[in-house]
């Protein structure tokens, strides 16, 4: 029975990879040219993708649960992850993860676009058809609490981007003061929660997109400080979902948590001082924990390291089923899934390798 459950767990991780343009490149005298392939093998069709070095060298092939290649926009991207989504309304526990070095597309996948209809990212249309789909709940008998939170994790601190007041704390042009007080804490229902942090109820999409407007502006205030450390933190957006039905006397919990985690590339050490350095070994630190977590649980791991990050003890009760192989009475009741974001530029060679073997590893 147990191992039943793992079997499902194991599945209930998923990675898809998805290749973005080619970015043309005046001077650069390989611009334009992509290492990036797909095989197409029938059993391996829409699966496969492979580095094909420009120069003589070894060519390394990883196949995903799906590979989406520069062709693919955001709407046939939605497509396959829909499904996932609205589990969240039926109570799962969901996790949508963008992995990737900075200029990737993590951003473009997550958000997009979100005032362009055919630009919107997975958070914008994750959002409506949430809401679309909970309207029709409502007219058979279910009310439902839809609650918002965008924080945050930099240098292994929170930061609310939904609260107000964080304006001030940039004055000077200083990079703006992690607050110390938000804290992760676990309470005995199940639920994690954050000392502190805003939550918004939502009843609808326009709601939603004020909010992510706001939380944009507060990710961009402080200018360069900040729009640099974007690509250094970790940003994660959760809508809670409680709904219950009297007259059927069902009830659903259900959690959406969207990803779009600090660029990958490796930060070296050497050159690296102060806060710098510091901020280095918190990025390098919780994506290798976040690699190491799900590792674990892929691999049927005894040990789950979920405390060696904020961003893994964050969502340890979300999508480390392991908590519930302890307590299999819960069910296994969560999904992960993984975008690996690649850029296919020859120059990106090294980092796209580096991200693939992480995501195969998680894989
Ligand atoms: P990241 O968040 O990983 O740093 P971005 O999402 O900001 O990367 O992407 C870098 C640039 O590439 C942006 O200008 C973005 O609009 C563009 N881009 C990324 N992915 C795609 C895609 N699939 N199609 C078109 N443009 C893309
Ligand atoms: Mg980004």
């Amino acid at each position: 029975k147990l191992h039943n459950t793992i079997q499902e767990m194991k599945g209930n991780i998923r990675v898809f990879c998805r290749v973005r343009p080619i970015f043309q490149e005046e001077g650069d005298p390989e611009a334009g040219i992509s290492v990036v392939q797909y095989p197409n093998t029938t059993d391996l069709l829409g699966r496969g993708v492979e580095l094909v070095p420009m120069q003589a060298g070894q060519r390394h092939f990883f196949s995903f649960d799906k590979v989406f290649g520069p062709e693919t926009g955001q709407e046939s991207v939605f497509t396959e992850i829909s499904q996932l989504v609205q589990s969240a309304l039926d109570g799962y526990k969901v996790c949508i993860f963008a992995y990737g070095q900075t200029g990737s597309g993590k951003t473009h996948t997550m958000l997009g676009n979100p005032e362009v209809d055919e630009l919107r990212g997975v958070i914008p249309r994750s959002l409506e058809q949430i809401f679309r789909s909970s309207q029709e709940l409502i007219t058979r008998g279910w009310t439902f609490r839809m609650q918002a939170s965008m924080l945050e994790i930099y240098n292994e601190q929170i930061r609310d981007l939904l609260g107000s007041g964080r304006a001030s704390a940039t004055e000077g042009g200083t990079p703006m003061k992690c607050q110390q007080q938000y804290q992760v804490k676990h309470d005995q229902t199940g639920n994690t929660y954050v000392t502190d942090l805003t939550v918004v109820d939502v009843t609808n999409w326009k709601e939603v997109s004020s909010l992510l407007h706001r939380a944009t502006v507060s990710r961009s205030v402080g200018k360069t400080a900040l729009n640099e450390q974007s690509s250094r933190s970790h940003c994660v957006f959760t809508l809670r979902i409680t709904g219950s039905n009297e007259s059927t006397e069902q009830e659903v919990n259900g959690v959406l948590n969207l990803i779009d985690l600090a660029g990958s590339e490796r930060l070296s050490r050497s050159g690296s001082t102060g806060d710098r350095l510091k901020e280095t070994q918190a990025i390098n630190k919780s994506l290798a924990s976040l690699g190491d977590v799900i590792a674990a649980i892929a691999n049927k791991e005894q040990h789950v390291p979920y405390r060696n990050s904020k961003l893994t003890y964050l969502l340890q009760r979300d999508f480390l089923p392991l908590f519930f192989i302890l307590q299999p009475c819960l069910g296994g009741d969560s999904k992960t899934l993984m975008f690996v974001n690649i850029a296919p530029e020859a120059k990106s060679l090294h980092e796209s390798l580096c991200s693939l073997r992480f995501a195969a590893k998680v894989n």
